[in-house]
């Protein structure tokens, strides 16, 4: 019997994590996605939702009863001690939702697992190999900021709360190499996957 794979693709915000995921989803492999699972820990009346309005109170709160995102952003990402919480509220929560969604994938081959903290949440263990989308410092913070709108002091405050991609590199078992064009990525993603 062939040991099921377990890819845990993780790197660092806007290095092509997303990109990889959509080649991936687009040859049919089932991906679960921390970052749906981090935003269903916040749906109104969630225990999470309810533990953010406590803290923060209703002015983070949208229309709808919502948790603002954005809000909550600009106050976790200026705030190492208020992100840190944030962190240890979600990430039992998201690997809870992992463990079940594992469990009814169980008979799958093959399943993809789109996590951006993965080392920093030590879900590297759910895991039977991880794959890191690796670019250069700039490439990465060129490509926030467009890609989010964002100025760079922001896109720096969101590359700064997650470990650097030099780190993670010495951790994955694949690094793809996302310093070229969409061509070169997804040729090593067909290399990846028959490894
Ligand atoms: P992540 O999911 O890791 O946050 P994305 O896959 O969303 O990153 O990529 C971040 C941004 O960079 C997106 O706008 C994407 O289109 C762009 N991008 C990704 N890979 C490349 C590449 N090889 N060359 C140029 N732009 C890229």
């Amino acid at each position: 019997m062939v040991a099921a794979r377990r890819i845990g693709l993780t790197g660092g915000i806007a290095s092509g994590k997303s990109s990889v995921g959509r080649l991936l989803a687009a040859r049919g492999l089932p991906l679960l996605d921390a970052d749906v699972y981090a935003r269903d820990a916040l749906t109104p009346g969630s225990t999470g939702a309810g533990a953010v309005l406590e803290r923060y109170g209703d002015g983070i709160r949208a229309h709808g009863g919502e948790i603002n995102r954005a809000a909550l952003g600009q106050i976790v990402f200026g705030d190492n001690a208020e992100r840190r919480w944030l962190e240890q509220l979600l990430h039992p929560i998201v690997r809870a939702c992992f463990d079940a969604k594992l469990q009814a994938l169980a008979a799958e081959p093959v399943v993809v697992l789109v996590v951006p903290l993965l080392f920093e949440a030590g879900l590297e263990t759910l895991c039977s190999e991880v794959w890191l989308v690796d670019c250069n410092e700039t490439q990465q913070l060129q490509r926030l900021m467009a890609r989010d709108g964002l100025g760079e002091a922001d896109a720096r405050a969101r590359i700064a709360a997650q470990w650097p991609l030099a780190r993670k590199r010495q951790l994955a078992d694949v690094v793809l190499n996302n310093r070229g064009g969409p061509d070169q990525l997804a040729a090593q993603v067909e290399q990846a996957l028959s490894r």
